[in-house]
């Protein structure tokens, strides 16, 4: 490569990063049952996030996806669209390749070649816990940190492995499915990818939900009055009982809690990160200092001590960021 390819190329990224910084990309969360979106510059949302209820049927959600689109092109001039979807993403072709229970019959769409296609738009897709994490890593610029793992605890546990600024994807584009680590051997609860005994049939909501349940049959409601609540306690009435003393609530609570270490220790032992970051509607009944004593106590002393565990301060929006950012990224590098 002659010098002057180089300076033009050099200009070249100058450029493409200006522009970056400049104009958004529409960063889009799309879940089981809402989607929502917000144009993205500098690693922060533009206004307020707009959100729509998730239609049924994979043509009905790329109609909105395209109607979401078009609605911010009224106001701003996107330089691009990020999508994050639940499900393992072949993020090349931007398809997803593992189904997902949430949104049936989502598995199999080209959705970046359709809604490239119909917008005229570059758009990339990815897995929504991986954009997520991608979203917090920016925002929060460790971007220089060995590793970060973002947990996205809520009624299922998703994740995204961040390696010095960058998303591990692993072989099959499935790196990250931390919902499904084996953190019991007894076949004893199913999960909804229908193996037994994964991290989320304990640690997610589903997961507590299972637990107070087991803990509070055979007990009456002289014992505690969360026995009235049964087939299926809600986590809140737990927590709230735990906090005013309940036991047999405070019970419930410790045990889940243990749940939640079991899956942050194998990973803590697999990767040694810097941090965890844990983000989604579980996050808000995390005892952080009672889940960092229990990691401590069952990691090897060098791997727990300086690790860090805290709940993510972007919430919803990570996911937006996330998506948005990887789609600026890629018209950057051009790939
Ligand atoms: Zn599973």
């Amino acid at each position: 490569m002659t010098q002057s390819t180089d300076s033009q190329n050099f200009e070249g990224q100058k450029i493409d990063q200006m522009l970056k910084d400049k104009m958004p990309a529409l960063g889009i969360d799309l879940g089981g049952t809402k989607i929502g979106c917000a144009p993205v510059c500098d690693r922060k949302v533009i206004g307020e996030p707009k959100k729509v209820p998730t239609p049924k049927g994979a043509d009905k959600i790329v109609d909105q996806l395209v109607e979401l689109i078009e609605d911010a092109r009224k106001d701003h001039i996107l330089r691009g669209v990020g999508i994050a979807t639940a499900g393992i993403v072949n993020t090349e072709t931007g398809e997803v390749i593992g189904s997902t229970g949430n949104l049936p019959g989502w598995a199999g769409t080209p959705i970046k070649k359709i809604i490239e296609s119909r917008t005229g738009l570059p758009v990339h897709v990815d897995n929504d816990a991986n954009a997520a994490a991608y979203g917090e890593v920016r925002s929060l610029g460790l971007t220089e940190k060995t590793c970060v793992v973002a947990v996205t605890l809520g009624t299922g546990i998703g994740g995204g492995i961040i390696m010095k600024g960058q998303l591990y994807r692993g072989a099959h584009y499935a790196a990250g499915e931390i919902g499904h680590l084996r953190v019991n051997l007894n076949n004893h609860r199913l999960c909804t990818c229908g193996l037994f005994d994964c991290w989320e049939a304990y640690g997610a909501g589903r997961g507590f939900r299972a637990t107070a349940k087991e803990m509070l049959t055979n007990v009456t409601v002289d014992q505690t009055p969360l026995a009235a609540l049964l087939p299926d306690p809600p986590v809140d009435k737990v927590c709230a009982a735990a906090l005013e003393g309940d036991i047999i609530a405070q019970r419930i609570v410790q045990t889940w809690h243990e749940h939640v270490c079991a899956g942050i220790v194998t990973l803590a032992h697999t990767l040694d990160p810097d941090c965890f970051i844990v983000s989604g509607g579980m996050s808000k009944f995390v005892n952080y200092e009672l889940l960092k004593e229990l990691v401590i106590d069952k990691c090897m002393p060098r791997v727990g001590e300086r690790l860090d565990i805290h709940r993510s301060s972007l919430g919803d929006v990570a996911g937006i960021i996330g998506a948005a950012e990887i789609a600026l990224d890629h018209l950057v590098i051009g790939c």
